[in-house]
């Protein structure tokens, strides 16, 4: 394989900032440094440019199956990395009746398949508590898998976890070093709030965010945190959005409950307000097309995921990637909200969401930026520091990132594959120039320049972020 030399960019990593060069061999970093003397096959002049790790995305469904809706899968993966992520750690659901292992492997040969993008890890998604299942999750490291996620919420749905599946799993997963991954949500008052909403008359999109208020992800926090506490193992909260419930896992861990949790893009930028949009085509369902859980939130709650991220109460930027289609998907909701399938694509937006919001606002500082959208997650899935840094012995895998000039997020350019954007017509500053993906060169320019096929699976060791404080 061939050598390539990036001279002359400014090199950001969680920790530094100086301009310097990379030497990237055989799909691997060899050196990193001021002034590199060394004979490359290749020579990329950066100046001007960042350049950084391949971003890391530890919350991403390339497959999501909701009620009948099966979201656009990995067919689309090139997405990541021409918005600059590398790996991402997807979700895979287990199937009733089987084994996590055999969930696994099943859908790395039906869904991977050979369309992966970029390189990949698993967390796997718990449907079938029984205790088979509890014994499995220690054995989980041998399979390179170091995360079990289990939902709070989604009462009357399979993958709806009680109290008591979420202790056991927090109980199994300890000793082996495998984190708990929770979706907090209290299903009770969801379920009850959602009949109450449409008996009102609120049955377009609106609704989804009226039955779904801050409170019952403050009340799941808690209790996740209780939990956590009871069995003295780590737990990991994903995609917090509200500011109660970011001040709990605050407040836990103060008091030494090992827990952390992530924010996403989209609980940094976007409002409410988005669930009422209106359209010409789609009347008042083109709010549809914003419908994730948890909801939007307002501004206080914006504000309240940047302090967190800014201050370390949050540890990680995902794009809850979940790429629903409108006409095909969301409009099984049409009348009644709770039939929308929860979730929107994001993959590719993350990086330049959280670069033209955050660090070119002042939010976070450019270091934090790789923290939150790199090491961070590549710490937490135990995937550091293969990924997730740019250090000697890393796969090379290194984005490029001009911070000049500004665009405009829009259907027609991007790789997600659906039939509408979340952020249509969000400006972003700066944009991937080039892309490198151990070493091979797959993004040039924002397009995808790779072959499908090169991403490959990572394995994850035990004992990660959560498991060092
Ligand atoms: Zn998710």
């Amino acid at each position: 394989m061939k050598s390539t030399l990036i001279k002359n960019g400014t090199i950001v990593t969680a920790s530094d900032e100086y301009v310097g060069d990379v030497f990237m061999k055989d799909g691997k970093i060899e050196m990193v440094g001021q002034g590199l003397d060394v004979t490359a096959d290749e020579v990329v002049d950066a100046t001007g440019k960042y350049v950084m790790p391949g971003g890391v995305d530890q919350h991403t469904h390339f497959l999501f199956k909701m009620d009948d809706s099966r979201c656009v899968g990995w067919e689309s993966s090139a997405a990541a990395v021409c918005g600059g992520t590398t790996t991402v750690v997807d979700f895979v659901n287990q199937e009733v009746g089987k084994s996590l292992k055999e969930s696994v492997e099943n859908y790395e040969r039906d869904e991977v398949g050979d369309l992966a993008c970029c390189d990949y890890a698993f967390h796997t998604v718990v449907y079938d508590p029984t205790d088979e299942l509890f014994e499995e999750i220690k054995k989980l490291p041998e399979y390179g898998i170091t995360s079990v996620k289990l939902f709070m919420a989604y009462k009357g749905q399979a993958y709806h976890m009680e109290d008591g599946s979420v202790l056991r799993a927090l109980q199994s997963a300890k000793e082996a070093g495998v984190t708990i991954m929770v979706h907090a949500e209290n299903a009770e008052m969801i379920a009850t709030l959602q009949q109450q909403t449409m008996d009102a008359g609120i049955t377009g999109p609106y609704g989804h965010a009226v039955s779904r208020p801050p409170i019952v992800e403050e009340e799941a926090v808690k209790r996740a945190a209780c939990l956590a506490e009871l069995a003295d193992a780590p737990i990991y909260i994903v995609h917090v959005t509200a500011k109660g419930a970011m001040e709990a896992i605050r407040d836990a861990y103060a008091k030494g409950v090992k827990i952390f949790g992530e924010t996403c893009t989209h609980y940094l930028t976007v409002k409410t307000d988005v669930l009422k949009s209106t359209s010409p085509e789609n009347g008042e369902f083109e709010g549809a097309k914003y419908v994730c859980s948890p909801a939007l939130r307002s501004q206080e709650h914006i504000d309240a995921m940047w302090e967190a991220i800014r201050k370390g109460w949050l540890n990680a930027v995902s794009s809850d990637h979940c790429a629903f289609n409108f006409e095909e998907h969301k409009k099984r909701g049409l009348g009644d909200f709770r039939k929308i399938p929860n979730g929107c694509a994001g993959v590719e937006n993350r990086m330049q969401m959280v670069w033209t919001y955050g660090v070119e606002t002042g939010k976070i500082s450019k270091q934090q930026f790789v923290e939150l959208c790199c090491t961070n997650p590549a710490k937490i899935n135990g995937i550091y520091p293969q990924k997730g840094t740019l250090a000697p012995g890393s796969d090379a895998d290194v984005l490029i990132y001009d911070p000049n000039g500004e665009s405009t997020i829009t259907m027609a350019t991007s790789h997600h594959k659906t039939d509408y954007e979340p952020f249509e017509g969000w400006k972003v500053k700066g944009r991937p120039s080039k892309v490198y993906l151990r070493g091979e060169l797959v993004v040039e320019d924002s397009q995808y320049v790779g072959k499908e096929g090169t991403g490959k699976f990572v394995a994850g060791k035990p004992f990660g972020l959560a498991y060092q404080k």
